[in-house]
């Protein structure tokens, strides 16, 4: 029986699924084994969609069909929880396993503190994330860096710190990440900043950090973080669909310092990308500088995962003029008070901006500094955002009663 923390080195018992993993297959196989043992009704993942940088999301009920979704797709910047709230009703309806990166399981939280995805019908199937790669960009890079057509590339990983391609002639090539990144290519900026790289916020998170050994390459590193998890791991070992075994040591260790090391660059991008916009006022002509090329698209607003209202306030014509564009600085004022206490840096905002308008930028910043300020981490776990914590009544009660407008009262001085 395993249980909440441990780890194991995972192999998918049908070849196979073995064969066309990313590493050991585990993650298509216990999604397999969760539609054939009807634990779930339906699985929702991605897909190799128009080409290798394109990913699709599908919704699978035929375990059958699980297996042409095996292995990553890195230039897939999708990001799956809102279409589980927008077009699965939350899963309210029914049962589904998901897989996630960390992004997608922080914005998970989101929306279900929100009551916007129903968890309890959620198995959550997290992949570690070392970062992804803009469709775009990843084109760009592979035709001026790796002097190679994109559309000659049949497969894509990366592997070592490396981006890696092998093309339709058997070429390979690989290129340090750090060397990408220097030239303004590699991952996407808000992956260069993040430190989700093992969900432990799932229920399991599979990755291949760790695997060493005769088994490197050619099994899952599985940690079990919740005992929804731990249970649907049991099942899957006893019916036979999965093999486990207890990982070298050596390799957890080795895991823990990728992380650590990871989480040390994203520290050092954080600090680099924030400077670069400057300080105070400084800060606040750059973002109006940059937002006033907006041409209110709202696909900033369709695609964030805190974004849920039914009606927008910035669609009010009392609070943004219409009619406008560029919008008054109001619009994008609204979205910053509305989510940088919960922002969990995913990037669509940015990714998917009309005018490539860094809006993730922006909202991390101002997530970073509220967590210090407030010291609430967002999609960690169920905690309330912060703006949860004023209630309408109550706030007028205290207004009535103190005659401060003081939300949060930042600036009393110890007495
Ligand atoms: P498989 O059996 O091959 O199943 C993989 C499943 O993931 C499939 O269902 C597939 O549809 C789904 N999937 C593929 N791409 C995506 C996507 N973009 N978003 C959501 N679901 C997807 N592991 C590490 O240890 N270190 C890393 O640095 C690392 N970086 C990653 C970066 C990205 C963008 C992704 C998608 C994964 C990354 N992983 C990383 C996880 C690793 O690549 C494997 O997904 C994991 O080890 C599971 O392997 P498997 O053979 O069991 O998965
Ligand atoms: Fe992966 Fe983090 Fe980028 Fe999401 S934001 S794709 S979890 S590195
Ligand atoms: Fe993601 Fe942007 Fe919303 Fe933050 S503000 S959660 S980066 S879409
Ligand atoms: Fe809701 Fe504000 Fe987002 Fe509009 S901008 S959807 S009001 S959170
Ligand atoms: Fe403006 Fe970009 Fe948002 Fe569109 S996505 S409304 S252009 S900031």
């Amino acid at each position: 029986m395993s249980a909440k923390g441990d780890m194991f080195y995972t192999q998918a018992s049908e070849a196979a699924i073995l064969e066309k993993g990313e590493c050991g297959g585990a993650v298509t196989a216990l999604l397999k084994y969760a539609l054939e043992s009807k634990t779930v009704d339906a699985v929702l993942t991605v897909q190799k969609g128009y080409d290798i940088y394109d990913a699709t999301p599908v919704l699978i009920t035929d375990p059958e069909e699980l297996s042409k979704c095996a292995g990553s797709l890195h230039c897939g910047t999708l990001l799956i929880p809102k279409l589980i709230k927008k077009w699965l009703n939350g899963a309210n309806d029914m049962k589904i396993a998901v897989t996630l990166k960390g992004c997608d399981a922080k914005a998970m939280y989101e929306l279900a503190k929100r009551q916007q995805i129903n968890l309890d019908n959620v198995y959550m199937i997290g992949l570690n994330c070392g970062g992804s790669v803009s469709p775009i960009t990843a084109r760009t890079m592979i035709q001026e860096k790796f002097g190679i057509n994109p559309d000659d590339v049949v497969k894509e990983e990366i592997d070592k710190g490396k981006f890696i391609v092998f093309t339709k002639d058997g070429e390979e090539k690989g290129i340090s990440m750090d060397e990408l990144e220097e030239e303004g290519y590699g991952r996407r900026k808000n992956c260069q900043r993040c430190k989700t790289k093992i969900p432990r916020q799932t229920d399991l998170a599979c990755g291949n950090w760790g695997v060493i050994g005769p088994l490197a390459g050619k099994a899952t590193f599985v940690e079990v973080c919740s005992d929804k998890g731990a249970a649907l791991l049991d099942a899957a070992v006893k019916a036979g669909a999965i093999s486990t075994e207890a990982p070298i040591p050596k390799g957890i260790e080795i895991r823990g310092k990728i992380e650590k090391t990871m989480h040390k660059l994203a520290d050092k991008q954080r600090e680099a990308q924030f400077a670069k916009m400057g300080e105070g006022t400084e800060r606040l002509k750059f973002i109006m500088d940059e937002t006033s090329r907006c041409i209110k698209c709202y696909q900033c607003i369709e695609n964030c995962p805190i974004c849920y209202c039914v009606e927008c306030s910035t669609k009010k014509p009392y609070l943004v003029e219409p009619g406008r564009v560029p919008p008054p600085f109001m619009f994008h004022l609204i979205r910053f008070s509305h989510i940088s206490d919960s922002c969990v840096n995913c990037g669509q905002c940015e990714e998917l901006c009309a005018m490539d308008i860094p809006n993730a930028l922006f909202m991390h910043s101002l997530q970073v500094e509220m967590e210090k300020m407030f010291g609430f981490t967002p999609g960690v776990n169920m905690d309330l955002p912060i703006l949860a914590l004023v209630e309408e009544p109550t706030e007028r009660d205290r207004l009535a009663s103190t005659g401060s407008d003081q939300i949060y009262d930042i600036f009393k001085t110890e007495e």
